[in-house]
């Protein structure tokens, strides 16, 4: 099971570099001078020149920008969405509430609130299993689980998953039994999806913080379930 999961994301990421390698042999062809050169991408060089526009001109303060960069890439992440799903499994309450009003409830454990967008919580039980995608683009609960994986931006994921989710899900690992229904949720700009996965059987004794090492991302995505041990997880 891990060797088709590996494919799969192997798939994407050679779609992801095949496009990178043609762009730049794009730009190659039309300033050869310049062969040997890894300059940087043509996005990431606007947004220099933006940036240093806008510093210059004194708009932005450089330490704001990067006090915003350290938000999502350090700050904000699955260790997030982890202590809300372990604090759900925990408290039946709260679990109630998370479901029935998702912003309020990630907002009481002080999370949450990045990008102003609704949040909402799909449980999985034995009988239905959810997952996220973004079949336009790459909307994905950052607010609570930081930044999407590569997988997730690819049009192999965001196609493939609404038309055969069974088989997207079983080339990542998962296998679920026929007798389960698969709901798959498209996320948009107003509208992000975090999966509330099955608390594992044996964990009936776990701290709260126990139970959250079992969460994984890709569970909260709901392409893998939590794991029972924490040495069986995914990071
Ligand atoms: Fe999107």
């Amino acid at each position: 099971m891990k060797t088709t999961r590996r494919r799969f994301l192997q798939t994407a990421a050679t779609a992801a570099g095949a496009a990178a390698t043609q762009e730049l042999a794009h730009g190659q062809e039309q300033d050869p001078d310049h062969e040997h050169q890894a300059a940087p991408s043509d996005m990431t060089l606007r947004v220099k020149a933006l940036e240093s526009l806008l510093v210059e001109k004194g708009f932005v303060d450089p330490q704001a920008l990067d006090a915003v960069v350290d938000t999502y890439e350090n700050r904000l992440g699955p260790h997030i969405g982890a202590r809300v799903i372990a604090r759900a499994w925990s408290d039946p309450a709260f679990k109630q509430r998370l479901l029935a009003d998702t912003d309020a409830a990630i907002e009481e454990m002080g999370f949450g609130g990045q990008q102003g967008q609704r949040m909402v919580a799909v449980e999985n039980t034995p009988q239905v299993h959810n997952v996220i995608v973004c079949t336009l683009c790459s909307c994905y609960p950052w607010s609570v689980l930081g930044l999407p994986p590569m997988w997730y931006k690819s049009t192999a994921y965001r196609s493939r998953t609404v038309i055969d989710p069974r088989g997207v899900l079983q080339e990542l690992g998962l296998e679920l039994p026929e007798r389960v229904e698969v709901r798959v949720w498209d996320s948009t700009a107003d509208l992000r999806y975090i999966v509330l996965p099955e608390r594992p059987p044996g964990t009936e004794n776990l701290s709260e913080e126990e139970l959250a090492a079992l969460v994984s991302r890709d569970a909260m995505i709901g392409v893998a379930k939590a794991q029972p041990s924490r040495e069986g997880g995914q990071a």
